[in-house]
């Protein structure tokens, strides 16, 4: 074992840093074969849809042109369906990242006069637009689709009494965001979001309840799907890619929404008939089998880095001993400083571009600064190991991802090294 205490001094990785990380691992053993326990299950479960649907060989081929008759691209939007526990599934290279899935989501299923309602305070960034709380070009909002938000309680929990008076009429989707995404709420529990579900379809019935379920995937033995969501939808270059989809996202849902998303992302009549695979299906495959050890891996990660940073004084949300439901982990870190050293460790640990140095920067949908740490396979993969966070206070650093846990821990304990070597954390 010196040996390794040598390997990782040669990565950067001080005796002090190195025993820290040790001596909070010693802590962890238990949530880890828990985690180990949910993966386990969710791996049964790809394999039994894998089965289900006779995949083989054939279904890896490439196709061009049109796509009609795609048998690759036909299974495995049923084995999605399956694993989702879902009447049907759109899944496709042509969707181009999750804020995509979401709008084609959106926009098949509201019409104009309708209303969309978010019970769970401020969307992801990147959806403001699309909805057009942030004024843009195509959003809902100038296709006359109205949009209405009852924010969370101070506590984190459900708005009830103000969700039913929110609903009318006009409302006809509402959307629950899974993950907290760059906010400092809680993550919802599947659990928590079935019970919400329940209660607006209490209040109206034949409302759509769409969850953006990014980062949400294989955390738990249940997805949203389960408990009553119409439409789950999420990227491919996070948890179900498992880290080998190169681009893509997906809607799983009812027949009817998701025959609706079809038509919208290709054409009306159209729909899931054309949308050639371009050889991307072996990715796409063997991602999903891959992804429920991915997701451990990274959440494991998550866990670690909580319970190395809170000790040390920092606010982390989901805490260091909280049950988890996504695979982010926001350490809250109170400077420009502290989170341009976090992510120069996640960087410099990375497989690919560790040479690069993470600077804040405009990114097109945010409004403000954002800076981004990754060394990955795939450009802006966040089921890779990566950090960002918006330059704005409380200054949180989002973290998440790693192919392998043993990645995921490299890179946490160079963010600490980082910031010990600025002198802003003293171990
Ligand atoms: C990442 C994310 C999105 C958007 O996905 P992109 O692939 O970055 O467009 C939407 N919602 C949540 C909660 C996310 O985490």
């Amino acid at each position: 074992m010196t040996e390794l205490l040598e390997l990782y001094q040669e990565l950067g990785i001080s005796p002090a840093v190195h025993a820290y990380g040790e001596a909070t691992l010693e802590k962890l053993k238990e949530r880890f074969d828990a985690i180990d326990k949910i993966a386990e299950y969710n791996q049964a479960k790809v394999i039994k849809a894998m089965q289900r649907n006779r995949v083989s060989a054939a279904c890896f081929a490439a196709t061009t042109g049109y796509g009609y008759d795609d048998v690759g691209r036909d299974t495995l939007e049923r084995v999605y369906a399956d694993v989702f526990h879902t009447e049907a599934a759109l899944v496709r290279p042509q969707i181009t990242c999750g804020t995509h899935a979401l709008t084609v989501a959106l926009a098949a299923n509201l019409l104009p006069g309708d209303e969309l309602l978010s019970p769970v305070g401020a969307p992801y960034d990147t959806l403001q637009e699309v909805i057009g709380i942030r004024e843009s070009p195509c959003s809902l909002k100038e296709y006359g689709v109205s949009y209405r938000q009852v924010n969370l309680l101070p506590d984190g929990t459900f708005d009830y009494e103000k969700i039913r008076q929110a609903i009318n009429e006009k409302t006809k989707v509402v959307t629950i965001q899974r993950s907290k995404g760059y906010d400092t709420r809680p993550t919802f529990s599947v659990g928590q979001i079935g019970e919400l579900i329940a209660f607006v379809k209490s209040v109206k019935p034949d409302v759509i309840c769409m969850v953006d379920n990014c980062y949400g995937e294989f955390v738990e033995t249940i997805e949203p799907s389960d408990v009553g969501a119409d439409m789950i939808v999420g990227s491919l270059i996070k948890n179900p890619g498992g880290g080998l989809a190169p681009i893509g996202g997906y809607i799983c849902g009812t027949e009817a929404c998701v025959t609706r998303c079809a038509f919208r992302l290709s054409a009306p009549g159209l729909g899931q008939e054309v949308g050639a695979n371009l050889g991307i299906m072996p990715a796409f495959y063997q991602g999903l089998f891959l992804a429920p050890t991915v997701v451990a891996g990274a959440e494991k990660g998550a866990v670690f880095a909580a319970n190395l940073y809170e000790p040390l004084g920092y606010h982390c949300v989901p805490n260091a001993a909280e049950s988890r439901h996504d695979i982010i982990q926001a350490v809250e870190l109170g400077s420009e400083e502290a989170m341009v050293a976090f992510c120069a460790g996640i960087q410099a640990a990375a497989p690919v571009d560790s040479f690069a140095a993470p600077m804040p920067w405009d990114m097109p949908g945010y409004d403000s600064k954002v800076i981004m740490a990754a060394g990955a396979f795939v450009q802006g993969s966040s089921i890779e190991l990566s950090a960002d966070g918006p330059i704005r206070a409380p200054y949180a650093v989002y973290f998440q991802g790693g192919l392998t846990w043993y990645h995921a821990k490299l890179g946490i304990l160079m963010s600490l090294q980082k910031l010990c070597d600025a002198g802003i954390v003293k171990l």
